[in-house]
């Protein structure tokens, strides 16, 4: 209930800066020697994934928020040395979003399955975290409205990056790489910037 009454407690107030209070964190998926999943004609996961983040962190601060990202570049945060280079990628991220004190934390990734048939975008939330579950579902609302996804609220999803994390959080799957129709439309500037305009939107109602 705390986070729910904290949730609604922001105060939106643009400053002669611009900034309007609120730090968001986007989180592209993978990187480095972490592709992720790979598409049918060949997209890589890492590389869509950061193309989506850093057109979701113009949006947003071209609109006063401030935003920290995870990672800036093809590179993955693990360290050369580290034996688990996904924990040290994982802790690395979880490190940058500690600093960062966010009001919320966006992860960014693109989906896969065996069937090609399976489409759409889709967030997640984790279990418990309420204000996570009314922005999962604002920006599930909204991506159904801009993209037309099938899936109508958020799901709770579980991932280490908004598992581990203590502040609101969501993860975004923002397509199937496996459909090949929709591979296709991911690597548009028509669709990309259908996406941004809707989680943006998301995002607005959540802290309006
Ligand atoms: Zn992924």
């Amino acid at each position: 209930m705390f986070l729910l009454t904290f949730a609604f407690s922001h105060i939106v107030a643009v400053s002669a800066s611009g900034y309007n209070g609120i730090t968001i964190v986007l989180d592209a998926g993978h990187g480095g020697r972490d592709g992720g999943s790979v598409g049918v004609n060949g997209t890589i996961e890492k590389e869509i994934n950061l193309k989506y983040t850093l057109a979701l962190k113009e949006k947003l601060v071209s609109a006063g928020y401030r935003v920290e990202l995870t990672r800036k570049t093809d590179d993955g945060l693990y360290l050369e040395s580290a034996k688990n280079k996904k924990m040290s990628d994982l802790n690395a991220r979880m490190e940058i979003i500690k600093r960062a004190n966010p009001n919320l934390v966006i992860s960014i990734h693109m989906n896969s399955f065996s069937s090609p048939s399976a489409h759409g975008a889709s967030t997640y939330y984790r279990s418990g975290d309420e204000s996570g579950q009314i922005v999962s579902d604002l920006i599930q609302q909204s991506l159904n409205t801009y993209l037309g996804a099938p899936s109508t609220k958020g799901k709770v999803g579980d991932y280490y990056i908004l598992n581990e994390s203590y502040y609101t959080a969501v993860l975004i799957e923002c397509g199937f790489l496996s459909n090949p129709e929709e591979e296709r439309l991911l690597n548009t500037d028509e669709y990309l910037k259908k996406f941004v305009d809707a989680v943006y939107n998301g995002i607005l109602l959540y802290f309006g």
